[in-house]
């Protein structure tokens, strides 16, 4: 048995973070708040998270030396995002524990095999269709209609991946644009609101939730979250309830964030991200604990803390050249301002948010 298993961490050990993009960051400021060090593991050069760990290895996913060294350096892994290879976990696994567990990775990596999970639960997903060649998108649009979504199985985040599909597109030319790769057609939800709980589950099995997030999108990407949100008592009840189920079931450690659409008053499961997640950022100002601490309690083994909000927020996305509005911001002093570091400004890149207290 691996001797780091199921041991519960004390300040000062350290946490290996896979990805040191801005939610590794924001991982690593949580972890150093309760006495912890952060070993961020990450491709790119002078990634955000880099500035706040204790270490950083700039290392390939491939790189499988570096990752017996990263993961044998640290007392437990998780990461900041979902697509990790395969081939790096199982090289990981042989030398520490890495929470979320590896299921809950597996069925989020991929829209199809998480819709057949969500639905085999018994809660509501877009209608959907696998895809493989030009025949079965003919035969999916066929069978969904359009307006429909298609979108790649894996590898999809912040709209990428994904095309409209309507009733004149032609089905030759999307299969291309999208490369010919797994894919899959979603029916298109006419949603009133789309909204997301920001659920976690510690190693002993306690549930908490932050209060449901309403999420507004603009191409794909997340632009605010408010809350509270426009939803009914029963409405929130059930989206928490959903949120624990998935959580019991997958004997999840760690912080997930779901997203839901609002369609004719019922709940549509759009995903889920086994991880911290950009619609739970309200709760860094909005709550006692917010949803970096609980997953970093959750992961060393500590009980949860209380995820109660205190305040109503609106948090707001920075995206790309929305950064200049920076010194205009630093004026407001009624806002909370958390600005990434990211050197390179690029359209549709996240660079920082803000919080705005309602009351
Ligand atoms: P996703 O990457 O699947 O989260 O999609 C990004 C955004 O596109 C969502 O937050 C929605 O605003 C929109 N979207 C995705 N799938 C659907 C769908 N089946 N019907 C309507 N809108 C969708």
């Amino acid at each position: 048995m691996n001797p780091k298993m199921n041991k519960t961490l004390i300040s000062g050990s350290t946490i290996g973070i896979l990805g040191g993009g801005q939610l590794g960051q924001m991982l690593s400021m949580a972890a150093a708040r309760l006495g912890f060090k952060t070993h961020i593991f990450e491709p790119s050069e002078n990634p955000p998270a880099s500035n706040v760990a204790s270490k950083f290895t700039r290392a390939e996913y491939d790189d499988y030396d570096a990752l017996k060294q990263f993961a044998s350096s640290v007392d437990v892994v998780t990461y900041e995002f979902e697509n990790i290879p395969t081939a790096a976990l199982d090289i990981i696994e042989t030398q520490s524990e890495i929470f979320p567990n590896r299921e809950a990775l597996k069925i989020s990596q991929d829209r199809l095999i998480e819709k057949e999970f969500i639905n085999k639960l018994g809660f509501k997903t877009a209608s959907f269709c696998e895809v493989n060649s030009i025949e079965e998108l003919i035969h999916a649009i066929n069978q969904i209609g359009a307006p429909s979504i298609l979108k790649t199985r894996r590898f999809g985040y912040d709209g990428k991946g994904q095309v409209k599909v309507h009733p004149s597109s032609k089905p030759e030319e999307i299969w291309k644009n999208l490369g010919e790769k797994a894919l899959i057609l979603e029916g298109f939800i006419n949603f009133s609101s789309e909204f997301s709980v920001i659920g976690s589950r510690s190693k002993d099995g306690q549930i908490s939730c932050f209060d449901p997030g309403e999420n507004v999108h603009k191409d794909g990407i997340l632009r605010t979250t408010t809350v509270p949100a426009h939803l009914t008592n029963q409405q929130k009840t059930e989206a928490v309830l959903i949120t624990a189920k998935i959580l019991e079931t997958l004997k999840y450690v760690g912080v997930i964030g779901i997203e839901f659409f609002l369609e004719k008053n019922s709940l549509v499961i759009n995903e889920f991200a086994p991880r911290v997640h950009n619609s739970g950022h309200w709760t860094q100002n909005g709550c006692t604990v917010d949803q970096f601490e609980q997953h970093i309690r959750a992961i060393t083994g500590w009980k949860l803390g209380n995820a109660e909000r205190h305040s109503d927020v609106i948090m707001e996305n920075l995206i790309g050249d929305e950064i200049y509005k920076t010194n205009q911001l630093v004026e407001d002093g009624s806002i909370a301002l958390h600005l990434y570091g990211k050197a390179d400004v690029n359209p549709g890149r996240k660079m920082g948010h803000f919080n705005r207290i309602k009351k």
